[in-house]
């Protein structure tokens, strides 16, 4: 899997980088066809399921009044460290904090014996990854819209001073009207005091910011997010992201030299390769800001088109 986290190991230097995790665990009892919190208050029938991630199974599920959701559920039985606890609170805490067009709506949160639920808006389109596989890659009309979404989620989370540190394509979820909706708040920080600097080596391989691998002394903070972007819109116009190779450590080599090329058996506008050059600055502190990049060339060259048209998913539309 190209999207699977690299886990929280330090790597002890370029040439010991963290492997990524097994997946040894055993597949937990489904949750009840009839999901109910404590009180009683909140019911919500199961319909279908939808995906499974690191730590959680994401079921479709209704409300007492018809409406569809998508309900994460993690299982009590994989809540027995302190550590994994805290994780999951910081998870829900910073989620249900933000409120935006374009990331995924939080709506409830409660318990039963065996589980934690989360109930959140649902994006019955997948996920950009999902599409990109149908696709090969983006045409650049729609890789701006959708960067324009992400920009503005992205610009929404940092003043309200969350991280999300694991901004892929698997996380951008698209709603029945192909709008972009963020998700998956599991590796987000909160920025409590200006200036603050995270140390927690996370994040998924191939979309690692180098500061966040290489200079762990010095810690790293919203600008993560912003190389991320930089990888995202790579992959978009692409089709496969900058620094993919075939194993973790040679990723880590290749972002620790920054050393990615454009292919050049089709046209890639020069403005949309500029800008991904700008992004993937290695030194942090000389990355343009959210609004540097929708200031970009390659954002007013040419068309962000309004809306993205269902027949998206199977082939390139039309924007003139
Ligand atoms: P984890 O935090 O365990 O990685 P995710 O939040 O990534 O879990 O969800 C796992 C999978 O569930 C996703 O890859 C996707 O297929 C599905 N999923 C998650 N959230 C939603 C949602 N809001 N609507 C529809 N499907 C979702």
């Amino acid at each position: 899997n190209q999207e699977t986290p690299a886990p929280k190991v330090p790597p002890k230097a370029p040439s010991s980088p963290p492997l990524p995790r097994q997946n040894s665990k055993t597949t937990p009892p489904s949750p009840p066809k009839v999901i109910t919190d404590k009180s009683g208050r909140l019911q919500f029938s199961r319909v279908g399921f939808l995906g499974e991630g690191g730590f959680a199974r994401v079921y479709e599920v209704k409300d007492g009044r018809g409406a569809r959701l998508a309900c994460k559920v993690v299982t009590k039985s994989s809540l027995k460290t302190k550590k994994a606890k805290t994780k999951l609170y910081a998870e829900i805490k910073i989620h249900r904090s933000l409120e935006h067009p374009n990331i995924v709506g939080f709506t409830d949160c409660f318990e039963d014996n065996d589980n934690v639920y989360m109930t959140l808006e649902l994006c019955t389109s997948g996920s950009l990854m999902d599409m990109l596989r149908r696709r090969r890659r983006f045409s650049e009309p729609e890789s701006r819209f959708f960067m324009v979404q992400l920009i503005g989620a992205c610009h929404y989370m940092h003043t309200h001073q969350v991280i999300h540190r694991d901004l892929k394509l698997g996380n951008l979820f698209l709603d029945a009207s192909m709008n972009v909706k963020v998700g998956d708040f599991g590796l987000a920080a909160l920025i409590e005091n200006p200036g603050e600097r995270k140390k927690t080596i996370c994040g998924t391989p191939n979309y690692i910011a180098p500061e966040v691998l290489f200079d762990t002394a010095n810690g790293h903070s919203f600008e993560v997010d912003t190389w991320s972007i930089g990888v995202i819109l790579y992959t978009l116009v692409v089709g496969r992201p900058p620094f993919q190779t075939k194993d973790v450590k040679a990723i880590y080599k290749r972002i620790r030299d920054n050393e990615y090329e454009f292919p050049t058996d089709r046209v890639i506008s020069t403005a949309v390769q500029h800008l991904i050059q700008q992004i993937l600055t290695p030194n942090p502190s000389e990355r343009p800001t959210l609004h540097e990049i929708v200031d970009h060339t390659f954002f007013t060259m040419g068309p962000v088109p309004p809306f993205i048209p269902l027949s998206a998913h199977d082939g390139t539309p039309d924007f003139r």
